[in-house]
C-alpha cells in the first residue's frame, strides 16, 4: 500500500500501545457535543476521535480540533500530532447504529428516564433521534409486561456517506460489524476498504453474535482485505460504561486476550496485528489489562470518558479557563490511568 507519514504515525502509535481514541458515538449527531469533545481531549493528548457517519459531525470534530490548536499556545500545552477522525458505520442489527424508540405499548412507568447516559429520553418519553447511542439501557429496565422499547438502524448509504465524509476530513472508517451475516459484512467492509485505499480500518467485534470460530474467521476474513491497514477494535459489551469498575470492563478485556491467544500468537501474519480494547471500557481497562498480561495497541472510551468532563460542558465561547482546565485534566488523568503517562 502507499503509505503517508500520517498513516505512518497512525501505525507507529498502534505498534507502542499508546493510542487513545475517544468515541463521540457512532449514533450521536449532536454537533456541539462532538466539537466540545474534541475540543478538550485534542488538549488532553487524546490520539483520535471515533464520530457518527456525517459530514456535519467530521467537521465539528475538525472545528474543536482546529481551535483546541489555538488554545493549547494560550495554555502551553504541547500537541504533539493533530488526532485522527474516524467514522464509524454499521451493519443492520449492530447496537452501535441503531436508534432506539418508544411504541404505543409504553406505561408510562418512567423507568427508562435516568438509565440513559446521554438523556436522550425528556418526560415526555419521545426519545431525541440525535442524542441516543443505542446502548440498550432503557430496553434493559423496560417491564416486560410492557416491552415498549424498539429500534430502528440508522441506515446511510455507505457508497455516497464515506467519501462524503473523507472529503469533510475524516482520515480512518470503522465498521461496527457484530452480527452474524459474514456474506454481507464482507460486502461492506470492501466498500469502507476502498472508501480510504491509503488509510487504516478498523472493524468492531464482540462475542454476543459471534462464536469463538466466527470471531477468528471474521478476522481472518477482514485482513484478506485490509491486509496491514486492519485495526480490530475489541468490544467488550455493555457499550454504555455502567460503573467505573473492574467488572464493567472485564468482558472488554477478555475479548482482546482471547484475540492475542488465537490468532497473534497463533501466526505470524496476524502477530502485529492492532487491537484496541473497546466497550465497557473506563478508567480501570488499561490496569486490568495490564494485571492480566492481555497486551493491546489502545484503549478507546466513550460513555464513561464523556461523563468525566461532562459536568464542565457549555457554550465553547462562553467556557470560562478554569472550567476548561478542569475538564482537561480530568481527560488527561483517564488518558495515563490506561495508558500510564
Ligand atoms: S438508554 Fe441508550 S438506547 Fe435508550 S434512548 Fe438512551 S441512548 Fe438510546
Ligand atoms: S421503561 Fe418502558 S414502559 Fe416505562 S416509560 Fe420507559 S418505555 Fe415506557
Amino acid at each position: 500500500m502507499k503509505t503517508s507519514s500520517r498513516f505512518g504515525l497512525y501505525r507507529d502509535l498502534l505498534q507502542s500501545s499508546k493510542y487513545f481514541k475517544l468515541v463521540c458515538g457512532a449514533g450521536n449527531e449532536d454537533a456541539d457535543e462532538v466539537e466540545y469533545l474534541a475540543y478538550v481531549y485534542t488538549m488532553a493528548g487524546c490520539a483520535g476521535f471515533d464520530v457518527s457517519a456525517s459530514p456535519t459531525i467530521v467537521k465539528a470534530a475538525k472545528k474543536g480540533i482546529n481551535a483546541a490548536l489555538v488554545k493549547s499556545k494560550e495554555f502551553k500545552i504541547e500537541i504533539p500530532f493533530i488526532p485522527f477522525v474516524t467514522v464509524s458505520v454499521g451493519m443492520p442489527g449492530d447496537h452501535h447504529v441503531r436508534k432506539a424508540f418508544i411504541t404505543n405499548d409504553c406505561v408510562s412507568c418512567n423507568l427508562c428516564i435516568p438509565t440513559c447516559p446521554t438523556k436522550a429520553i425528556p418526560e415526555n418519553l419521545i426519545i431525541i433521534k440525535d442524542l441516543c447511542i443505542g446502548c440498550g439501557n432503557c430496553e434493559a429496565v423496560c417491564p416486560p409486561a410492557a416491552n415498549a422499547i424498539t429500534y430502528s438502524h440508522n441506515a446511510k448509504e455507505l457508497l455516497n456517506i464515506l467519501p462524503e465524509c473523507v472529503e469533510a476530513g475524516a482520515e480512518s472508517i470503522e465498521l461496527h460489524a457484530g452480527v452474524p451475516d459474514n456474506d454481507s459484512t464482507m460486502r461492506e467492509w470492501k466498500v469502507v476498504s476502498e472508501s480510504v485505499p491509503n488509510g487504516m480500518i478498523s472493524m468492531c467485534l464482540d462475542r454476543k453474535h459471534l462464536s469463538n470460530d466466527m470471531l477468528i474467521d471474521r478476522i481472518e476474513s477482514a485482513f484478506d482485505i485490509a491486509d496491514d491497514r486492519l485495526i480490530i477494535q475489541a468490544d467488550g459489551i455493555p457499550m454504555s460504561g455502567g460503573t467505573d469498575d473492574f467488572n464493567t470492563t472485564l468482558q472488554a478485556v477478555s475479548i482482546a486476550d482471547f484475540i492475542n491467544k488465537n490468532l497473534k500468537k497463533q501466526e505470524i501474519k496476524f502477530k502485529k496485528l492492532p487491537i484496541l480494547i473497546s466497550g465497557g471500557t473506563n478508567s480501570f481497562t488499561g490496569q486490568l489489562a495490564r494485571q492480566c498480561e492481555v497486551e493491546f495497541n489502545g484503549i478507546t472510551i466513550g460513555t464513561h470518558a464523556r461523563k468525566v468532563i461532562s459536568p464542565y460542558k457549555t457554550n465553547l465561547l462562553e467556557m470560562t479557563n478554569e472550567n476548561l482546565l478542569k475538564a482537561i485534566s480530568m481527560a488527561k488523568k483517564l488518558i495515563s490511568m490506561n495508558l500510564l503517562g
